[in-house]
């Protein structure tokens, strides 16, 4: 089963058709039906590695500040707790809390998801960042979650490897600034040859700016991880807002599905500085 890390940005992403969206759309129907989809989102970054372990996860709608129309979005994919038990054995020994009550599908997931796989009939369970570990740590449980491809269950990454919100600037809505396509270069760089380097970029002249807090780019060390040895390949890329970068990578894929750039194609932001519930 392939794998993939995708840059979910703006949570309106979730309602627009866009460049990313067809990609999220393309890759979806590139890969064999999965028994089920793990993912591990930016948006359930917590104190502790668990999972999803109810037959029936509600749709969470972690964000305030957007339209209605955000809210209403329900993604009623049936949960699995044999895949969550599954998904902690092969981490062991890392323990892994089943949760059956806290989380469930936050919007990092099911607004890629959602135009992934519209029919939400597939199996979802997400797998928790803990805030209290470290790079190594995260590389080495996306590396441990490899049998699970074999499985069928297609895991996504889905956070952004740029995402500073406070220098967010929506005058430049698909641009990115200097230090983000620095550092989303540097990035791509290592994750087409050598993945696994990927966790020294830390020490980046870029890296303070482009990943103020981990949330969102720790998603990306699980599927650099689970890379292991082979390089991903571009999905897609592109910037927003100056300070997200968009870019997608895919694992087992090749690159006949990449989408070509385009000048425009980011999803239209609303007006003012919305706010995500970040969980820190
Ligand atoms: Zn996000």
């Amino acid at each position: 089963m392939p794998a993939a890390f995708l840059g979910h940005g703006n949570p309106m992403n979730a309602l627009e058709r866009n460049r990313y969206t067809e990609s999220w759309r393309a890759f979806g129907d590139a890969v064999p039906t999965p028994t089920a989809i793990l993912v591990i989102s930016a948006h359930w970054y917590t104190n502790a590695t668990a999972v999803t372990a109810m037959p029936l996860p509600r749709t969470i709608h972690d964000f305030y500040g957007f339209p209605q129309e955000l809210f209403d979005i329900e993604y009623p994919a049936p949960g699995s707790p044999d895949i969550a038990e599954m998904v902690a054995d092969v981490v062991k020994p890392t323990w892994v809390g089943m949760d059956l009550d806290s989380w469930g599908i936050d919007h990092g997931t099911w607004s890629v998801l959602r135009h992934a796989f519209p029919d939400a009939s597939i199996p979802v369970i997400q797998l928790s960042l803990n805030a209290f570990k470290d790079f190594d740590h995260h590389l080495e449980l996306g590396r441990k979650l490899a049998p699970l491809r074999d499985q069928g269950v297609l895991i996504i990454g889905s956070g952004n490897i740029v995402h500073n919100l406070r220098a967010i600037d929506f005058s430049r809505p698909d641009a990115g600034f200097d230090w983000a396509q620095r550092f989303d270069d540097a990035a791509g760089e290592i994750l087409r040859s050598s993945p696994t380097d990927v966790v020294r970029l830390d020490g980046h002249s870029d890296f303070a700016k482009a990943v103020p807090t981990p949330d969102h780019y720790l998603p990306m060390l699980y599927i650099a991880g689970l890379a292991d040895a082979t390089p991903l390949d571009v999905l897609v890329d592109g910037y927003a807002a100056g300070s997200l970068s968009m870019t997608s990578y895919t694992l087992g894929l090749g690159t006949g599905l990449a989408v070509p750039d385009a000048a425009t194609g980011a999803a239209e932001l609303p007006d003012g500085f919305p706010t995500l519930n970040s969980n820190l």
